[in-house]
């Protein structure tokens, strides 16, 4: 199975991925933390790409796609991804579905985490404190949500169209997300 999960900055897309990660053995392909690797490990690509991040804007569409391609091509990912920060505009979520069908496989299910601007913003400053992120404050934060206003969520219909949408309220404690989210992973599995 595949999944997406879908959500502004702050969601808690990081959390859930990991918790369903372990409860049905996939892997998590995080495009932001393969970004924030590249600058971590001083590469060519990393610093191209830093002052956007920090800036609170999409890096370039061929730029991820790269990444996420050598994700999707290595056999032992097959049917076993959450994509966490990807797709994050319409062009992105279409050449998702043309690489999976190009390696046999398809998404089976979007998960989106609503939550308001207020939650991002207090949960942005909170992991701020923790993991000292260059894009984690109120300002950048802000823009982010923006960038997600904006580019992000128009994919929310491109997937209904599919039926593959599924709305979870993010605003919920962790716990409770983790049983929304089996719910809804098991209903699909039958
Ligand atoms: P968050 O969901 O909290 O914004 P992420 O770690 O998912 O954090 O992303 C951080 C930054 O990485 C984004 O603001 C953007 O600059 C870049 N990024 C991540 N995924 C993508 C993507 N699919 N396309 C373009 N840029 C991306």
């Amino acid at each position: 199975m595949n999944i997406v999960i879908f959500g502004p900055p702050g969601a808690g897309k990081g959390t859930q991925s990991k918790f369903i990660v372990n409860k049905y053995n996939l892997y998590q392909l995080s495009t932001g933390d393969l970004l924030r690797n590249e600058i971590k490990n001083k590469t060519e690509l990393g610093s191209e790409i830093s002052s956007i991040m920090n800036a609170g804007d999409l890096v370039s569409d061929n730029i991820v796609s790269e990444l996420i391609e050598k994700f999707i091509s290595n056999n032992k990912y097959k049917n076993k991804i959450i994509f966490d920060g990807y797709p994050r505009n319409l062009k992105q979520a279409k050449n998702l579905d043309k690489m999976l069908r190009s390696h046999g496989q398809k998404i089976d299910i979007v998960l989106k985490l609503s939550v308001t601007l207020e939650t991002v913003k207090k949960r942005i400053l909170e992991r701020q404190n923790q993991e000292k992120r260059a894009d984690d404050n109120e300002e950048i934060a802000i823009k982010r949500y923006k960038t997600y206003e904006n580019s992000s969520l128009p994919i929310l219909d491109y997937y209904k169209g599919f039926d593959l949408l599924k709305v979870v309220n993010g605003e919920s404690t962790i716990s409770e997300i983790n049983a929304e989210i089996s719910d809804l992973i098991d209903a699909l599995k039958g």
